[in-house]
């Protein structure tokens, strides 16, 4: 499949930076909301992906630029129909951890500042980010100084999720629905996040309309510790994929390939 590249910023009238501008303006509102709720359901990977792309020159980050449509290698997957998750560890100008969970061939995304808990009682900021291609699942290295999101990208965790009591036997439609209403109730099976989650649309908490911000919540279950026993985060410092740690991610190549 060939993905038209951004020859035109006509339909989409997003804020390109959402830090700086909070809506857009009178004229364009209407288009806005309008292509929004369309998005959620009904735009193709590749309209999806245009955000991710016109904020990024391939000529300069080794990032995957979501051009071409790769088909889901099914050895890789524990289970081939089971949709994906990733949470990469990113030290940008501040240190996140970036949740994809993947949607109607996407990757969509939130940068959670403190990362994950496992601890029912911790809410954790995720303040949604632009979608990202299904390619990104297997990035790992450095985006160079001075580019979108420059700095060091470790692989901290990877798995399937499954949507928890779906209302819909296809759990790509269930998470669709349960994305558009703003509160996705998942089961990740990862190595090191495990069990339920909420992740829940809020209002205010600085985000826009644009790019809400999310709160990440664990559910109450086998899998739930308290946070001063146990940190996920401080557990594991360590890459999921090469066990590396961000100095060695930051000192080696810009790009680790995948052996798969
Ligand atoms: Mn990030």
């Amino acid at each position: 499949m060939v993905i038209r590249k951004k020859t035109t910023t006509k339909k989409r009238t997003a804020p390109k930076t959402p830090k700086t501008t909070k809506t857009a303006s009178k004229t364009t509102r209407k288009s806005v909301s309008k292509t929004t709720r369309k998005s959620a359901s009904k735009l193709s990977a590749a309209e999806q992906l245009k955000e991710y792309q016109r904020k990024r020159d391939f000529e300069k980050t080794a990032e995957p630029s979501g051009a071409t449509t790769r088909k889901r290698a099914s050895s890789s997957a524990p289970a081939a129909d089971q949709p994906r998750f990733v949470i990469q560890k990113h030290d940008a100008s501040h240190l996140h951890y970036d949740l994809r969970i993947e949607i109607d061939g996407v990757m969509k995304s939130w940068a959670v500042p403190k990362g994950p808990s496992a601890d029912p009682s911790v809410k954790r900021l995720a303040m949604q980010v632009e979608d990202h291609p299904i390619e990104y699942n297997t990035f790992e290295g450095t985006i160079p100084a001075g580019e979108y999101g420059g700095g060091t990208v470790m692989l901290w965790d990877h798995g399937t999720y499954e949507i928890e009591n779906p209302p819909d036997d296809d759990t790509n439609s269930s998470a669709r629905d349960e994305y558009d209403h703003g509160e996705l109730k998942i089961i990740f099976h990862g190595k090191r996040i495990k069990g339920s989650y909420a992740l829940v649309r809020t209002k205010g908490m600085g985000g826009s309309a644009a790019k809400p911000s999310w709160l990440l919540i664990k559910h109450r279950d086998a899998q739930a510790r308290p946070e001063n026993d146990s940190s996920l985060t401080t557990k594991y410092m360590k890459s999921v994929t090469t066990d590396r740690t961000m100095d060695q991610i930051s000192e080696g190549p810009r790009v680790w390939h995948s052996p798969r």
